[in-house]
């Protein structure tokens, strides 16, 4: 993969309460298929569209870092962590778009299902001023039709290929698709709450971490 600067900059925003393979592997896939030159996982602190993290932000970064110290392309970004308030979408791709400058492609990488709520977020409508949506798509979503609002607001922004996002800095929609890895961070919280192993769902200094610390109530060694 080439990494030329001016080469797409993508961010995956999600909670990681804990991260797993379900969120390094589509990154992976995000960094190559879209030939970007990196790729920023963003924990957020206080997501506003969700209950609280079981784990302090602190903590779900310290694992995140572990879990992309030997991935090229992948990197944790804190700057919803340091920032007051709820964590923002429109904040962060603005923050990040003053530091890249005007003319780099940036992507806002979400999943469908995020994708068809999108109306609801805060500022929605001025997302696509900072940044591309990158809508990743999995065998088995749900396929329910988009609103009204949100089918005429995509329309003229849709693009069928990776190569679409690179000419212009911002504006325009992918579908994409990733791999649909069956983890979920519920589902790794509730085994280790019932004292069993998650090894093998993540990369496994994440996993050791979490079973030395005794995290979400997994027994302590
Ligand atoms: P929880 O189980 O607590 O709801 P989660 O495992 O879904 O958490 P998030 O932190 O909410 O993790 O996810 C961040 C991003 O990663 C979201 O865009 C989500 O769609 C995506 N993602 C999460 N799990 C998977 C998976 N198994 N396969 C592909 N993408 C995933």
């Amino acid at each position: 993969m080439s990494t030329t600067a001016g080469a797409p900059v993508a961010l995956l925003g999600g909670t990681f309460d804990p991260v797993h393979y379900g969120h390094i592997r589509p990154a992976i896939e995000l960094l190559e298929g879209l030939g970007l030159s990196e790729l920023r996982l963003v924990p957020g602190r206080v997501p506003p569209h969700r209950p609280q993290p079981r784990l302090d932000a602190q903590t779900r970064t310290h694992l995140l870092h572990l879990a992309v110290a030997n991935i090229p392309g992948l990197v944790v970004d804190e700057r919803e962590l340091q920032r007051a308030g709820p964590s923002y979408t429109s904040d962060t791709l603005q923050g990040l778009r003053r530091e890249l400058g005007p003319e780099r492609p940036l992507c806002f990488a979400m999943g469908s299902d995020a994708f068809r709520s999108l109306p609801h977020w805060h500022r929605w409508q001025t997302l696509a001023e900072q940044a591309h949506l990158v809508v990743t798509t999995r065998g088995g979503d749900s396929g329910e039709p988009l609103s009204p609002e949100l089918a005429e607001w995509l329309a003229p922004r849709q693009v069928q290929s990776a190569q679409a996002l690179r000419s212009t800095p911002a504006g325009r929609v992918l579908f994409h698709p990733v791999s649909r890895l069956e983890i979920s961070a519920t589902g790794v919280r509730r085994l280790m709450a019932q004292g069993r192993s998650a090894r093998g769902l993540m990369p496994d200094p994440v996993w050791e971490a979490m079973a030395d610390a005794g995290l979400y109530g997994y027994p302590q060694q």
